[in-house]
């Protein structure tokens, strides 16, 4: 019996293997159970669950680098080959040293870069859209044990099904990421910017950094923190200058209170985009550890209304809350991803306590799913199995999909079992 990261979750999974070549893959999928991919464990739910074998592909060598820089040619073209096992933290790293980067990470470097592909997982940023719109080709074994590689360029129609697959299409042995020139990004926090100020010059203020996240616990008369990261040399060498911002003379933590040096250098300190985008630093134990997360991302242009209702709800909320994080994330074309316009996340991260979170959630679904917000893939929400795929536009083109990888249905389990039946 094995856990999730944040422990609120024993999989039914009977067993976990960890191939170490191809071979073993073929070996551990081709059969007639059920059987699912397993990444870092960091989701809150059972989108990664089965009742039949977990594999996680962290220790595969299919003898190529595990991060190759090269094309097939020989060639550098900014397009790097990884083994989708790995965490973001270590292909960022390898990255950086061939003087490459990514556009964007998630708040932990932690995550395994194929779990947050299969769950349009996101940082921050107007012009910054989720880690999956890097991928431009992927590598994925059947369950039949075929070995597939699909490219946005050759498949055109179904590689932007493919890519946010939530598990279902097969497991995923290498992803092809865009890179860019390696970048340096300084790090500041504006405390105390009163709600009326944040909402009056939303635009300006998350348009003033390459990413920027503001912290509240909606129940407090001012945002509690505004982050700025901004690309040095892109940006200025200087923090934003807009009014009401009151800039930290100390490093802060997202959760009040907690001691910040978990957290990647603030106080305008130029560094590696990889040591700066992430909140959380590789080499620390991330964040609180025993946590929940929630998180809805909606229309921008609903950020107002969101947040008016979420600050009716604070005194409900407050109470459970270690904080929340508001961030903005550029559209994409993927089926599954929920930023298919300009859009808002409005982030929660819970204490450990799941009864009373999920009594919380349906008030909130009530207030936000109007205004077009969807659950994220990977973490807990109310509205569930056919209902939450319906949120979901293209989502039958990607039952089809499914269909087609997976005829007899073996990568069902969990969330996946309840959209896909
Ligand atoms: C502390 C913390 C911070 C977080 N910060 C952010 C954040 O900043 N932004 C954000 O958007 N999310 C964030 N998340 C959520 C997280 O990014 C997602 O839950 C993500 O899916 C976790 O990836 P994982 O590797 O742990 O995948 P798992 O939870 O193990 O699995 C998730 C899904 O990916 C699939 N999958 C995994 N590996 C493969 C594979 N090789 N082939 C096919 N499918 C696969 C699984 O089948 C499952 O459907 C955070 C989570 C935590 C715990």
């Amino acid at each position: 019996m094995h856990r999730n990261w944040a422990g609120n979750l024993t999989y039914a999974a009977g067993d976990l293997v960890r191939p170490t070549s191809l071979e073993q893959l073929a070996e551990a999928l081709t059969g007639t159970g059920r059987v699912r991919a397993l990444g870092s464990r960091h989701s809150f739910n059972d989108v990664a669950d089965t009742d039949g074998v977990h594999v996680q592909v962290d220790a595969l060598d299919d003898g190529r680098p595990a991060v190759d820089v090269l094309d097939a040619d020989g060639a550098q073209t900014g397009v790097v080959s990884v083994n989708a096992g790995l965490r973001h933290g270590e292909v960022s790293r390898a990255l950086h040293a061939t003087g490459r980067g990514l556009a964007n990470l998630a708040s932990l470097p932690h995550i395994s870069v194929a779990g947050a592909v299969a769950t349009a997982t996101h940082g921050s940023g107007d012009r910054n859209q989720s880690l999956a719109s890097a991928v431009v080709g992927l590598e994925l074994m059947t369950p039949s044990g075929e070995l597939r590689r699909l490219t946005r360029a050759e498949h055109p129609d179904v590689f932007p099904g493919a890519v946010v697959s939530l598990g279902a299409l097969g497991v995923v042995t290498r992803l092809e990421l865009a890179t860019v020139p390696t970048y340096s990004v300084r790090q500041d926090v504006a405390a105390d910017l009163p709600w009326d100020t944040f909402l009056e010059s939303f635009d300006e203020l998350t348009s003033a950094a390459y990413s920027v996240s503001a912290f509240t616990s909606w129940d407090e008369p001012a945002v509690r923190h505004v982050w700025f990261k901004q690309v040095v040399g892109l940006d200025g060498g200087a923090p934003p200058e807009l009014p009401g911002l009151r800039w930290s003379a100390v490093p802060v933590h997202p959760l009040p209170g907690v001691d910040p040096s978990a957290c990647t250098e603030q106080l305008g300190v130029p560094g590696p985009w990889h040591e700066r985008l992430s909140h959380f630093r590789l080499e620390h134990t991330p964040s609180a550890g025993d946590e929940l997360q929630s998180e809805y991302l909606l229309p921008r242009r609903n950020v107002a209304a969101a947040v008016e209702a979420m600050r009716r709800l604070g005194p409900r909320v407050a109470p459970l809350l270690a904080t929340s994080e508001i961030r903005t994330i550029a559209p994409d074309d993927l089926w599954l991803s929920p930023f298919d316009e300009p859009s808002v996340g409005l982030h929660f991260t819970w204490l450990p306590r799941e009864a009373e979170v999920r009594a919380v959630l349906p008030a909130m679904e009530e207030a936000l799913l109007p205004l077009g917000a969807r659950p994220h893939w990977g973490k807990v929400c109310d509205v569930d199995g056919p209902e939450l795929a319906a949120l979901f536009p293209r989502f039958d083109d990607f039952r089809k999909l499914a269909l087609t990888f997976d005829p007899d249905g073996r990568l069902h389990g969990g969330l996946v079992g309840r959209l896909l039946s």
